[in-house]
């Protein structure tokens, strides 16, 4: 067998999502020539394969979509106030079929290596169909949250019934009726299917390592006058979103300390911001991110509201979350999630002290020998988050150096877009950016913008090659972990941090600064002819 000779191209894009999509855009009305490659069948991302019932955003539709184009947004009439998946993914494909964007985009194909050559200062990527391809700049579209995580339960080949990952979950559904089903676990993809599950099963048991805060969406159709107001206004939209420090609008700060006020003003504050729903409630103080005593008071307010609505007063006191802070794990956003543990149908069984040992032919048996009987296991098990699309890929920069190596201890980038020995490498909301802890199409948008900014910059200059100085990476590394370290974040084994993957480096992976702050970051870096990067010639031209 002989394999086809490379292909070429300025660009290559790894990931078809919202970020890939937008970044074969840009590349290509720019005048790049680029190919996509994208391992999922179809364009999507996150959107394609998180297909679980249930699955919806958690940032508002009419800010969790792109704004590049105002005739796109005044285009797409959004349904409701939070979209459902399928309608998500049926925007990302109006959006790829709009832009005539799949004819550069090769499916079904997952990138396995890419090696830089010092020489000819270019990349070479390899993929499971052993197809190469070579190109001057490689943008990492791959996702923060693409790489599911089954967790390591042994006898997992044994059970007899059917599993699935919500992560990765199978095209034509799947129906639970009249089945005796599994969750495992609690996080957002839990608790948006759990509800939904539990009305179709004849039983459900929900398997609870560490509860979660949850509030919920307040989710309504999306009436034309609303959404008309916003698709009018999105560039301004946008452009404020750009400034705040979560990347969206309309949650405004109360910018006042939770413990300098009464019990009943706080009070009131919390109840005024769980009526209005999602992540209103994280800004009802300036200090819950910050000061454990301040934090406590949000954090009790939510314990209170479920044994409120949880009837089972044990039941309620298992859903509670005690030993991290408030919204330090990503703050999950329902529909019905506690109330769902009223149905006759629904068992909660805390697994903390008591973990699952192995699954059997019939279900699974935990530590302590109790067996469990089912026909259906959901994994809600998350993922192996922000570094794990990157390090399944063989990764070599200058001088054979393995990005696995270099991050053995934790990834280490200057902003998040750019790693130090890995020249003309990007990465779309990499480690060391905003990228989760924000709306993250604002922050894709600004990756993309801010990337191809700079090869029309190294394009009219004539320069081949871009990457960050070592110190500037040093001291952006610095940076990122100071910011942390300001914040309760760090006290949570979230995936934040990399606890829920046996073995990870435990690193606060995002920044925490602000999507605000961060941008006026890298708009001055770029206004500086690059600071902190060392830009070259073509290597041929420089001798
Ligand atoms: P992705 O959408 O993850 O796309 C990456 C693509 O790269 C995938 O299609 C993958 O197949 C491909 N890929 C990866 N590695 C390779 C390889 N080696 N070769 C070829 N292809 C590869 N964020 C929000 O801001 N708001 C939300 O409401 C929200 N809801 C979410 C709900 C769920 C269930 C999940 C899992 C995440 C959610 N997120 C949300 C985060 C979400 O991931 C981002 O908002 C966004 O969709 C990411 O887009 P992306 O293009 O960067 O990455
Ligand atoms: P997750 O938040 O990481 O939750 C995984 C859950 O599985 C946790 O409850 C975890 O418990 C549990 N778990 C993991 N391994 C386990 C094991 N070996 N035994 C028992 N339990 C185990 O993953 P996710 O729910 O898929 O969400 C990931 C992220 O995707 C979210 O934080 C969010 O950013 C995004 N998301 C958003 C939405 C949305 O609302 N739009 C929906 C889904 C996902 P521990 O906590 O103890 O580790």
């Amino acid at each position: 067998m002989t394999s086809n000779p490379p292909r070429t191209f300025d660009a290559i894009i790894v990931g078809a999502g919202f970020a890939g999509l937008y970044q074969l855009l840009r590349l290509r009305r720019a005048g790049f020539s680029a190919r996509v490659i994208e391992a999922g069948d179809n364009v999507g991302g996150t959107w394609y394969w998180n297909r679980y019932p249930g699955a919806r955003c958690d940032i508002e539709s009419v800010q969790y979509q792109y704004a590049f184009d105002p005739e796109l947004a005044r285009e797409w009439r959004w349904s409701e106030r939070y979209a459902t998946q399928p309608e998500i993914l049926r925007y990302i494909e109006y959006v790829a079929d709009r832009y005539d964007l799949r004819r550069d985009i090769q499916f079904s194909t997952r990138v396995t290596a890419a090696h830089y050559d010092d020489t000819a200062a270019r990349w070479t990527v390899t993929t499971d169909h052993g197809d190469t391809y070579t190109c001057r700049y490689l943008v990492m579209a791959t996702g923060c949250l693409s790489v599911p995580k089954t967790p390591e339960v042994a006898g997992i080949e044994n059970f007899q019934g059917e599993w699935y990952h919500t992560g990765a979950w199978p095209h034509e559904g799947v129906d639970f009726t009249g089945k005796r089903v599994a969750v495992i676990g609690t996080g957002s993809s839990a608790i948006q299917s759990i509800p939904i599950i539990a009305r179709q099963a004849a039983h459900l048991t929900v398997f609870q390592r560490t509860p979660n805060f949850s509030v919920p969406a307040q989710n309504y159709p999306l009436d034309e006058d609303e959404w008309r107001a916003a698709a009018e206004r999105i560039a301004e939209l946008r452009a404020e979103a750009r400034t705040t420090s979560a990347g969206i609008v309309g949650l405004p700060l109360n910018d006042i300390s939770a413990l300098a006020v009464s019990e009943e003003e706080r009070r009131r504050e919390y109840e005024r911001r769980w009526a209005i729903g999602g992540f209103a409630i994280g800004g009802a103080f300036n200090d819950l991110a910050i000061n454990p005593d301040a934090n406590e008071t949000a954090a009790e307010f939510v314990r209170q509201k479920i044994r409120e609505i949880v009837h089972d007063p044990e039941t309620a006191e298992l859903l509670c979350p005690r030993d991290y802070p408030f919204g330090t794990k990503r703050l999950c956003v329902d529909i019905a999630y506690f109330e769902t543990f009223n149905r006759p149908n629904v068992t909660l069984v805390s697994i903390r002290d008591n973990p699952i040992a192995e699954l059997t032919t019939k279900g699974l048996r935990l530590a302590d020998g109790t067996e469990y009987e089912f026909d259906t296991i959901v994994f809600a098990t998350g993922f192996d988050a922000m570094t794990g699309a990157l390090l399944r890929i063989d990764i070599r920069g200058r001088g054979g150096l393995q990005l696995r190596q270099k991050w053995e201890a934790g990834p280490r980038t200057y902003l998040g877009i750019q790693i130090a020995g890995f020249p003309n490498l990007f990465t779309i909301t990499g480690p060391g950016s905003p990228s989760v802890l924000s709306n993250m199409i604002v922050s894709i948008e600004q990756h993309v913008d801010w990337i191809t900014d700079c090869l029309e910059y190294l394009r009219e200059r004539d320069l081949a090659t871009i990457e960050p100085s070592p110190e500037a990476e040093e001291a952006w590394v610095d940076h990122v972990n100071q910011v942390a370290n300001l914040t309760l974040y760090p006290r949570a084994n979230s995936w934040y941090i990399g606890a829920n993957v046996p073995g990870k480096p435990r690193v606060f992976m995002p920044y925490i600064g602000g999507v605000g702050t961060y941008a006026q970051k890298c708009a001055e870096v770029a206004a500086n002819g690059y600071e902190g990067f060392i830009l070259q010639p073509e290597p041929a031209l420089s001798r």
